[in-house]
């Protein structure tokens, strides 16, 4: 790309920004993102629906939609991570578009002055967000090929090259981030780092392959790990200040883990050891998505908003 021309602006993405600025239209936004042109009674999966409107034909202040078989009014919030606030849609759109736009993560504070919210509307509309990025039990795909392992601290004082990360202040909490080169991202956030709970989080977090080749420090608590994957184990030496020996390395996952520990320093100043899951949630799903355009990105985003029950139109797609 020539350097000093910008990009043509993203579709979707333009759409998302003027829906973050009238209630009607991020009503309609959301509607298409979930139903496409067919809306559905997310209650009975009936196509049979109307949107009600007044006299004048203008549609009902709530946006809402009735079904002609099971005779329920719904509306684009009725079964998503929207259900259950008040919140306005165009702040949601808000939040969604600063979420998927901004490549270190937006604090609550942050939405808070834009939307002229109060903190704490802020702080639970950035939460689901962060639930409707994470991925359900089962959803993450299984990781194969090369694959990286390796331990972060997060919460504390960044970790200086020489002294050892391991059992630093009790304040930190630990974070075991799994990577395919090329591929998809894990974080977990674990109580501790020991071989036990590093596979208990690779099982809860999807797998890794049999075949795949792991790639990690010398911590002891890798070696069982690796025993058990036919493609071996490499490991670098860090204490011996190896850090690159031909394909022998960390990279990947250290830069991974060093853009968290920029987001965490910088945009989040602290986050609390019960609100890391979702925090993880949402930067693995940045990274993971790092390759799309924005506005896939923003698709995918408000799918899974809604994905965390079955669509009807993901049924009819077969998705
Ligand atoms: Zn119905």
């Amino acid at each position: 790309m020539t350097r000093g021309i910008k990009p043509p602006p993203d579709p979707i993405l333009e759409a998302l920004r003027l829906a973050a600025t009238d209630e009607r239209i991020a009503a309609e936004f959301l509607e298409a993102r979930r139903w496409g042109d067919q809306p559905a009674c997310p209650r009975c999966g009936a196509v049979a629906v109307y949107s009600m409107r007044s006299a004048d034909g203008e549609r009902n202040k709530d946006h809402r939609w009735r079904c002609r078989e099971c005779k329920r009014m719904f509306t684009v919030r009725t079964g998503t991570v929207l259900e259950e606030s008040r919140i306005p849609l165009r702040h949601w759109c808000h939040a969604f578009w600063r979420a998927v736009s901004s490549k270190k993560g937006v604090s609550a504070l942050q939405i808070s002055r834009e939307c002229r919210i109060s903190y704490k509307s802020a702080l639970y509309l950035m939460h689901r967000i962060r639930a409707a990025v994470s991925d359900k039990p089962g959803e993450a795909a299984k990781l194969s090929g090369t694959v990286e392992m390796d331990a972060t601290w997060v919460g504390g004082k960044p970790r200086y090259k020489g002294i050892s990360k391991r059992g630093r202040g009790t304040k930190n909490a630990p974070v075991f981030g799994i990577v395919e080169r090329g591929g998809e991202l894990r974080l977990n956030a674990v109580e501790r780092i020991t071989s036990k709970t590093l596979k208990a989080a690779i099982a809860a977090s999807g797998g890794v392959d049999p075949t795949t080749r792991l790639m990690s420090d010398e911590g002891t608590e890798f070696i069982g790990i690796g025993r058990a994957l036919a493609g071996g184990h490499q490991t670098v030496k860090h204490k011996a200040k190896e850090y690159v020996r031909g394909e022998v390395h960390n990279n990947t996952i250290e830069g991974a883990f060093s853009i968290l520990q920029r987001g965490v320093y910088g945009t989040f100043h602290s986050i609390s050891r019960k609100h890391l899951p979702r925090y993880l949630a949402e930067f693995e799903f940045r990274y993971n998505t790092r390759k799309l355009s924005d506005s896939e990105r923003v698709g995918i985003a408000i799918r899974k908003a809604q994905g965390k029950r079955l669509l009807y139109a993901d049924q009819v797609a077969g998705r």
